[in-house]
Parts: C-alpha cells; sequence; structure tokens
C-alpha cells in the first residue's frame, strides 16, 4: 500500500476531507488564523466546488450553478489539493486511506464529506439541486403551456434547507403571472407546523403573507408519502390532487469507515466542532447531526473547528464556540426577500423577512471568509439570478 512520507517542513498536518461550503471555509479561515503554521490539504474526488443554491434558477433559465476549480482555490490558500475521496480513518495512526488504496498522515483531520441525496416520496419528480435531469424544467414548461392545473411542491422531512420547496414554487407562481395563464394551482405541502418555522414566528408570519399574496397554497403538518394516480398521500391527512408533484430529496450523511456517525450517516460534534469519541476528528457542515443543512451553518461550523485547529497550532486565537445563526436569500421569481432568525425559533427579535439583507456578506451563502473571497473571484452577484446571461458560466481563475 502506498503511503505518503514527504517531509512538509515539520509543520502539523491538516488533511481537510471535503471541497464543499464547510471545506472551502475551513481552508481559508487556517490560512488566515494560521498561515504558514500548518500544512493543508483538501482532499475532493470532484475536481470543482458546485455552488448550488442558484440551481433553483436554471429550470426559468435566470441563472445556473456555479463551478470552481478547486485546485486553484487551493492554490490561493496555501494549501494542496488531492482528488480523491477520503474511505477510511484510523484514528490511532492518525492516516487517511484515499479511495486508490493510498494513505496520507494527519495531525488534524476535518470532516467536510456533505450528505448525499436520496429519492424520497415514489412518484413524484425530484429536484436534485444539480445535475438536473429535466424534470422539474420540463413542469415549467408545461406550466407556462396552461397543461397543468395543479402542481405541489413537498419535502420529506423536516431537517435538511427548505428554501429550494419555497424558491421553485414562488418563481414558478412568478412565471404563471408573466405568462399570463390563470387557473392554475401550487400548492407546498410541508411537515413543517409553520412556513420556513426555523426563521422564528415573525419571518414566517411575513412569508405566509407573501405566499397568499402569490396565490400559493400552504398546507402545513403533512408528511409527503407517495404521488400516484393523480393523488399525493400525506401522513396526516386527506389525499392532494396533483398533476405533478415535485419533491426535495431526503438527506443521509456521506459515511467515512472509522468516524463515528448515527443510523443516517450524520456524525455527533460539540460546540468545536470536535467528533464525540475521537481525537483530533473534527467535522462539519451536512454531515455533521445539526439538524439544518445550510451553508451558512456549514460555514459557520468550518469557523469553530478552524479556530480550535489553529489554537492548538499556537496561533493567537480564542476558540469561539459554534451558535448558530440562520441567513438565507429567499428567490421569489422578482425581489428577493431576506430572511435572518436563529434554528431554535421562536418570538426572537432576529427573526424576520426583508427587502435588504441585514448583513453584508454577498451572496445567498454567507460564510465569513467564503463568501467574499467567492464575490472576488467570480466578480458576478452570487445571489441574484441575472436573466440577461445565456451562456453557461464556467470560472477559471487563471493564475492571479
Ligand atoms: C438546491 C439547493 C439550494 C440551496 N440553497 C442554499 C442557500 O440559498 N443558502 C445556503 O446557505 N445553503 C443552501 N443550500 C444548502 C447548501 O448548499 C449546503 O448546506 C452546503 O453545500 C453544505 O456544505 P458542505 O460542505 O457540508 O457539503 P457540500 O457543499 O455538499 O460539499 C461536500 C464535499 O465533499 C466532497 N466529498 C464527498 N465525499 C467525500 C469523501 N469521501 N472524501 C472527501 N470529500 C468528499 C464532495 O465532492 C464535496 O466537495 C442549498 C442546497 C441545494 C441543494
Amino acid at each position: 500500500m502506498e503511503r505518503e512520507t514527504e517531509d512538509r517542513g515539520g509543520k502539523p498536518r491538516v488533511v481537510i476531507a471535503g471541497g464543499g461550503v464547510a471545506g472551502l471555509e475551513a481552508m481559508l479561515a487556517l490560512h488566515d488564523l494560521a498561515g504558514e503554521r500548518l500544512d493543508v490539504r483538501l482532499h475532493s474526488p470532484r475536481a470543482e466546488f458546485l455552488y448550488r443554491p442558484l440551481a433553483v434558477t436554471e429550470p426559468f433559465g435566470t441563472g445556473e450553478v456555479l463551478r470552481f476549480d478547486l485546485g486553484q482555490l487551493a492554490e490561493r490558500c496555501g494549501a494542496s489539493f488531492q482528488l480523491d475521496g477520503v474511505v477510511a480513518v484510523d484514528g490511532d495512526a492518525r492516516r487517511v486511506r484515499r479511495r486508490d488504496g493510498a494513505e496520507a498522515p494527519y495531525d488534524h483531520l476535518l470532516v467536510a464529506s456533505g450528505a448525499k441525496a436520496l429519492r424520497a416520496v415514489p412518484g413524484s419528480t425530484v429536484f436534485w439541486g444539480v445535475s438536473d435531469d429535466g424534470g422539474f424544467a420540463e413542469i415549467v414548461r408545461r406550466l407556462r403551456a396552461g397543461e397543468l392545473h395543479r402542481v405541489v411542491f413537498t419535502m420529506p422531512s423536516r431537517s435538511g434547507w427548505p428554501f429550494p420547496v419555497y424558491e421553485l414554487a414562488l418563481q414558478s407562481a412568478a412565471e404563471l403571472a408573466s405568462a399570463g395563464v390563470e387557473g392554475s394551482m401550487l400548492t407546498i405541502v410541508t411537515p413543517e407546523e409553520a412556513p420556513l418555522q426555523l426563521f422564528g414566528v415573525r419571518a414566517s408570519e411575513q412569508v405566509r403573507r407573501l405566499l397568499a399574496e402569490r396565490g400559493v397554497e400552504l398546507v402545513t403538518g403533512a408528511h409527503p408519502v407517495k404521488f400516484e394516480d393523480g393523488e399525493l398521500e400525506t401522513a396526516p391527512g386527506d389525499p392532494i390532487e396533483a398533476d405533478a408533484v415535485v419533491s426535495t430529496p431526503r438527506l443521509e450523511g456521506r459515511r467515512i469507515e472509522g468516524v463515528p456517525h448515527d443510523a443516517e450517516g450524520f456524525i455527533p460534534i460539540d460546540d468545536h466542532g470536535r467528533v464525540l469519541g475521537t481525537e483530533h476528528v473534527f467535522a462539519a457542515g451536512d454531515v455533521t447531526a445539526f439538524p439544518v443543512k445550510q451553508g451558512g451553518i456549514a460555514a459557520q461550523q468550518a469557523d469553530a473547528a478552524a479556530e480550535t485547529i489553529a489554537s492548538l497550532a499556537g496561533a493567537e486565537v480564542e476558540p469561539r464556540p459554534f451558535e448558530p445563526v440562520l441567513r438565507g436569500e429567499l428567490l421569489t421569481g422578482d425581489e428577493p426577500r431576506f430572511l435572518s432568525g436563529t434554528p431554535t425559533g421562536g418570538h426572537g427579535d432576529d427573526s424576520a423577512m426583508t427587502r435588504h439583507a441585514l448583513w453584508a456578506s454577498p451572496g445567498k451563502i454567507v460564510g465569513r471568509y467564503l463568501a467574499p473571497f467567492l464575490a472576488s473571484i467570480a466578480e458576478i452577484d452570487l445571489g441574484v439570478p441575472d436573466p440577461g446571461r445565456a451562456e453557461p458560466l464556467r470560472l477559471d481563475l487563471g493564475d492571479g
């Protein structure tokens, strides 16, 4: 078996398993906080970072998932990039094993391998978020042509990121209005007790009003079971008639052998991102057992883990615990809305929906380091779709 033996100047080695939001935020934070003290290597089975929030604009032709070259992003942070996934961890020997069988040592490991998406509601059209097979785009086309009378948008569980369901429904309503189609009914069926309830009571009430203004019907407290013979079975509740049902996927943690996880593959961590029951192993993002799967939350967890790792490496930083704050930009088909709140909900003062962001960070994924970094590279707005842009966008970072 190949073993990595090269001398990296005696610096503590940090292995980051994952080139998504959490992995990149951690890489940027470590670069800022510990700079030259650490030898950082980013591992990912994909060569690109996918900026997924704009996937909800693709079927409407107003935007698309952005792609960034991971090797170039790592280079900008003085880190190295390994195009391969981590499949196993030996915590005693502090080594990771890659998919190609090679092993590499670490002093600190951050698992940021994200969640895998699984089909959840039989009979429905799944909105995968990336590599969409065109199923939902076809529904938009048929809605515009007046061929569908009732379309249901749903999500399999409350844990996950509920925005896409609301964004697809609101954008579809705007599409119907602009096409002058009348008589079509759009319905959101959600297991939540109130719309986007994780943002708190005030924001949720504002979302409820927005849906009503746009003519989107809302059924709360209902789990979608299956779509068959023109009916969506729900539990509890009566079946709902529909011509088409669009569902987001169910999420499971991407398991890595040797890293503790629960029955759904999610990793339990403490407030500083340490994986419970391990040493020198951290985790952040969708792969953790924290119930909200969101880019902003992934970035906050990555910052907490990076601060702890940097402090262990001798950097002058006081590690702060992860205290989740939710911020989201909701695409509505015209003016976006900005929601903030804490995942515990309630009437807290920070629960609000506004027409302008109450925070400075650019884009739909709010990360202390990642958002300004990507905005500076892309030189485009990472949040608001651009209806004028028809050509696919691939971001080549060049040399600079
Ligand atoms: C349609 C859609 C819209 C969304 N909208 C928003 C939004 O508006 N705002 C927001 O904040 N969030 C949004 N999200 C959620 C957000 O994209 C995720 O929460 C976020 O990407 C999670 O980051 P992550 O780093 O944990 O996982 P990911 O970003 O999924 O990254 C996981 C990485 O790990 C890599 N990997 C997989 N297996 C391995 C392995 N074995 N070893 C090493 N690497 C591995 C993957 O290739 C990938 O690079 C949206 C998601 C979707 C699907």
